[in-house]
């Protein structure tokens, strides 16, 4: 259940294996996170969100009034265990371990796309081009070393260009960062709703079915899922996907996973017909917010905020990411732009839960994507439905496994 990249994605998988699916999901595909994201398929990154040093930063962006980092306080007593979990993940032994887990995810996300979109109407939306992450300061490049360590130990192609080597990748950016790293291996899609959209049609055209409900629980009788609950009644299931994106949590508690999800709130703006185009997607080391290359115009992208998923957007969360672009680009007019927030499915570690649900035998999760359900999402469905196959693959699953967190101290 869920209608966004990574449902879709599970159910384009589970179709090709020979299975008759139904996605059932409460709006439209892509109406989530899915649709309204920076739309960067980050190949070739593995960097955590918790970084070392990470909790240090934190009083300094508080302050910053262009901070990307942001807590609506009536919301911290609920997000401190998961802020302490993702302090303790940002420790430089787990940084590595996750690192590696990230990396083999996004070493498998292309051909895992490729198996799924080639010959169909969602490949035209999947483009090649890489990712520039731009420094403007000495000291944001500075910082960023232990990244660019953490991407070459895991092999990952990584190239560290001054202003002119910038400027030859794209004339538009002459003059604007004085060090780049740039990952040759990222792609993009300049519409991430069109994207998730076309994949739900490849869906639908393969025979999938698609229904409009809310899934409300489950029927079960002994370790067997043998009905989905839905706010227009009751459907038989053989098997269940809970890909519901940032609202897992309380149905893969059903499911016997107790899972520490919660959500990074984020902000975007659509810059149509800016004047100008990005041949690529570039994250400002400086500012922490993407800019994203549209059909026509940009995006712009960023900001974490705790804020849960009740309370309303906040308008000046938009505005700060139009700040922080004309910062890089003074060139550029947000007035009336459109903007829009929305909801990260995050996990502390920043690793996506991808596995079969603790007490039942025939339920999978498949949630908690954070910032890379895009990238992470096709590889997520094969993942999966390899393990409905009972096939084992060589892909190691326990960095993804639902019960990580109640293992470990
Ligand atoms: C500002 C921002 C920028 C981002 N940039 C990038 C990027 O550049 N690259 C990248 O890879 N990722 C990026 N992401 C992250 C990415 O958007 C998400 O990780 C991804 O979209 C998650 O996909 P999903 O399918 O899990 O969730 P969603 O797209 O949110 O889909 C979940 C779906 O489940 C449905 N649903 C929920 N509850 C129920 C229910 N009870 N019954 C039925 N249906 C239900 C919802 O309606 C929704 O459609 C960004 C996110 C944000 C907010």
């Amino acid at each position: 259940m869920g209608g966004g990249v990574v449902g879709i994605c599970v159910a384009l998988c589970l179709q090709r294996s020979g299975r008759s699916v139904t996605v059932l999901e409460r709006t439209l595909p892509g109406d989530g996170a899915s649709g309204h994201n920076g739309g960067v398929l980050s190949i070739g990154d593995c960097a955590p969100i918790a970084m070392p040093g990470v909790l240090g930063s934190v009083p300094r962006m508080l302050r910053d009034p262009l901070s990307p980092f942001a807590i609506s306080w009536p919301y911290l007593p609920r997000i401190s265990p998961w802020l302490l979990r993702f302090i303790r993940a940002g420790r430089r032994a787990e940084v590595e371990r996750i690192a590696a887990a990230i990396a083999a995810l996004m070493d498998a996300a292309l051909p895992s796309y490729r198996a799924l979109i080639t010959g169909t109407e969602a490949e035209p939306w999947f483009r090649p081009g890489g990712l520039l992450y731009g420094y403007a300061t000495d000291e944001s490049f500075a910082a960023a070393q232990y990244g660019i360590g953490l991407r070459e130990r895991q092999g990952l192609s990584v190239k560290v260009l001054d202003d002119e080597a910038i400027t030859t990748l794209d004339p538009l950016l002459a003059g604007r960062f004085r060090h780049g790293v740039y990952l040759p291996d990222a792609h993009h899609t300049p519409e991430p709703g069109e994207f998730t959209r076309a994949l739900a049609r490849v869906f639908l055209d393969g025979g999938g079915q698609l229904e409009i409900a809310t899934v409300t629980g489950f029927e079960t009788n002994g370790d067997v899922i043998e009905g989905v609950n839905t706010t227009s009644g009751r459907r038989l299931a053989g098997e269940v996907v809970l890909a519901a994106g940032a609202w897992s949590r309380d149905l893969a508690r059903q499911l016997g996973a107790r899972v520490p999800l919660d959500t990074e709130r984020g902000y975007g703006v659509r810059v149509p017909g800016a004047g100008f185009g990005l041949r690529f997607p570039v994250i400002s080391g400086d500012y922490h917010i993407a800019l994203s290359p549209e059909l026509r115009g940009i995006r712009i992208v960023g900001t974490v905020e705790f804020g849960g998923l009740t309370a309303p957007p906040k308008r000046e969360r938009a505005q700060r990411l139009e700040a922080a672009a004309r910062r890089i680009f003074p060139e550029l007019s947000t007035k009336g732009a459109p903007w829009w927030m929305s909801y990260r499915p995050s996990m502390p570690d920043s690793l996506p839960v991808i596995g079969r649900a603790p007490r039942y035998s025939n339920a999978y999760l498949a949630f908690g994507h954070g910032h890379r359900g895009i990238a992470q999402a096709a590889i997520t469905g094969r993942l999966i439905s390899d393990l409905a196959d009972g096939n084992e693959s060589s892909f190691d699953l326990a960095p993804y496994r639902p019960e990580r967190f109640s293992l470990r101290r």
